[in-house]
């Protein structure tokens, strides 16, 4: 193990860590990534039949880089020849960048604990030895930790992050509760209604219905079309529940009662399933940042922390100015700035190595952008599916 310190360590090699790399890389840094579980470690453990909601498109030439590209210069749907890539396949992607672009990945190791030591390094405690870093990239994803949106006994849920395969699920039963109405309940919604199940969909407020401009805040047009298409093909059924704020989920003699805050019961036959999102990524690490109402503070000049400087985040739950970045398409635009800020301070010519970067959108330093979204035309009027309150279907 190095004692040396290393001029930048990243933790994950998801898109994000990979990401980061391919920018260091430009400007003449190797930096270090190491990973838990390997390359794409996270989309390794996506069900079988997920695929990325974000469509990808070979429309580099034209400077419209591929929404899904982890650079500038490289097209998902060039290299794998699908719109809409699987776990597996865009495994496939990320490592073909480690291989093209020569980098450093150090798997199995798991980062225990980042240590910032007075002399402008980081003492990194892995499962594997200590590493010593002069710049720490944290991008180790929100997948390994799930949210169980504070329900008194989810342990007898099944998080939706934690299915392998829809197929599986679907032999427990055939009508099935889901807790959470966003992408992932909506995924798991439409594969259960292709299967012929039964499904009842509760959540908090009516969030298949948002039309908000921020495709991080509303249903993506990719789960509306297969939503539409489950809703007229579908062997199964949906019911929609709004409103539902489900607080407890107990064992009875039929199956599961999940509970709202008015102690209104919902039976369910088969585990409910949960759809309740993920945890901050920076909670593992949060001692080193300053947190306020809930959020880390990261600087808009590079995604550092502002407590110790050196510490960066790349990642899907990077916010500025109120404005989410979780899409790839979108914490990518902060890259190069986190490349440029590492190699100004080593000494090292950015300005030439990132000019793509620049160009084309992976080195977003005004961020004005996050507080003027507006569309040039209103969407147009949603139909909704029919929809129950659901203190007026379960009273
Ligand atoms: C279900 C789901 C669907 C999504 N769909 C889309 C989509 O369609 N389009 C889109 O743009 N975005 C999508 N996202 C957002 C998604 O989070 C990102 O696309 C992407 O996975 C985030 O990249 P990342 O590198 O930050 O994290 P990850 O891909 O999660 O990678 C993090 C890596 O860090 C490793 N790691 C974690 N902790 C440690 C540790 N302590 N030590 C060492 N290694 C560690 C993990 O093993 C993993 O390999 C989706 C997210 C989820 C959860």
């Amino acid at each position: 193990m190095k004692s040396e310190p290393i001029p930048a360590l990243i933790v994950g090699a998801g898109p994000a860590g990979i990401g980061c790399a391919v920018a260091l890389k430009a400007c003449g840094i190797s930096a270090q990534i190491v990973d838990a579980s390997g390359i794409g470690g996270s989309f390794r453990k996506w069900p079988r039949q997920m695929q990325l909601l974000t469509p990808s498109f070979h429309s580099n030439s034209f400077g419209a880089v591929d929404l899904n590209a982890l650079t500038p210069q490289t097209s998902v749907a060039d290299f794998l020849h699908t719109q809409h890539p699987s776990g597996d396949e865009y495994t496939r992607y990320l490592k073909a960048l480690v291989i093209h672009y020569q980098l450093l990945v150090d798997t199995p190791t798991r980062v225990l604990k980042i240590i910032p030591k007075s002399e402008d390094t980081f003492e990194v405690k892995t499962d594997q030895g200590t590493y010593h870093a002069q710049h720490v990239i944290w991008a180790a994803g929100e997948f390994g930790q799930p949210e169980d949106g504070g329900i008194l006994g989810a342990e007898r849920c099944l998080h939706s992050s934690r299915v392998s395969d829809w197929d599986e699920v679907s032999r427990r039963g055939d009508r099935f509760a889901i807790i959470g109405g966003y992408e992932s309940g909506l995924d798991a919604a439409i594969n259960l209604m292709n299967r012929g199940k039964d499904v009842h969909l509760l959540s908090r407020g009516e969030p298949w219905g948002s039309d908000d401009p921020d495709p991080s805040r509303s249903l993506s047009p990719r789960t509306r079309d297969r939503l539409k298409e489950a809703l007229l093909e579908a062997p199964g059924t949906i019911h929609f529940y709004k409103n539902a704020n489900i607080l407890k989920v107990r064992k009875v003699h039929s199956g599961y009662e999940l509970l709202d805050d008015a102690c209104t019961p919902f039976v369910s036959p088969t585990p409910p399933i949960l759809a309740t999102g993920f945890r901050h990524a920076l909670e593992p690490i949060r001692d080193l940042w300053d947190w306020r109402k809930g959020l880390p503070i990261l600087s808009e000049e590079a995604d550092e922390s502002t407590l110790y400087t050196g510490l960066f985040y790349s990642g899907p739950s990077l916010s500025h100015r109120g404005m989410l970045f979780c899409f790839i398409y979108k914490f990518r635009a902060r890259f190069g700035i986190i490349a440029r800020t590492i190699a100004e301070r080593l000494g090292h010519d950015w300005k030439s190595p990132l000019r793509l970067w620049k160009e084309r959108g992976f080195m977003l330093d005004d961020l004005s952008c996050c507080a003027d979204c507006q569309c040039a035309v209103e969407a147009e009027e949603a139909h909704n599916p029919e929809v129950e309150d659901y203190e007026t279907v379960v009273a």
